[in-house]
């Protein structure tokens, strides 16, 4: 089913606004957000527009979990973060993601939650470019 105002279902424009397409993994899509206060922040979204992870059957989920730490390890193999840290709001959102959020040591927001967007810091073409294949190239 896609939601024809889903940024994650029809990526595009609505995509463009917030994130950047790195790759389609097995049960999911995997976006840079362009908001780079904590170097290698990401999105994890399942392929199948569902509001809530209990839609998902059990081997959906998993194999979408499953992913989610595969992107989890490629920002530590990429970036060395002291910690990630894991959000799905999803208040105003209808399809299910997680903000991948690389945190470290004495850095911005280290022991606090991270600010949904901090509107601080926006790369390059070539900075996210660079992040993108960084990300990819350990995955
Ligand atoms: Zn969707």
């Amino acid at each position: 089913m896609i939601d024809q105002n889903c940024a994650y279902c029809v990526e595009g424009e609505l995509l463009a606004k917030f994130g950047i397409k790195i790759c389609e993994l097995e049960a999911s899509k995997v976006y840079l957000f362009k908001e780079q206060s904590h170097p290698g922040r990401c999105i994890v979204a399942p392929k199948k527009h569902v509001g809530d992870m209990t839609q998902l059957t059990a081997e959906e989920r998993s194999a979408y979990f499953e992913d989610v730490a595969k992107v989890a390890s490629a920002i530590m193999a990429a970036y060395h973060p002291d910690k990630i840290n894991y959000g799905a709001y999803g208040d105003t959102g209808h399809h299910v993601h997680f903000h991948l959020v690389p945190k470290y040591k004495d850095e911005f927001e280290w022991a606090g939650i991270f600010t949904m967007n901090p509107d601080l810091k926006y790369l390059s073409e070539e900075g996210y470019a660079e992040m993108i294949s960084k990300i990819k190239s350990n995955l």
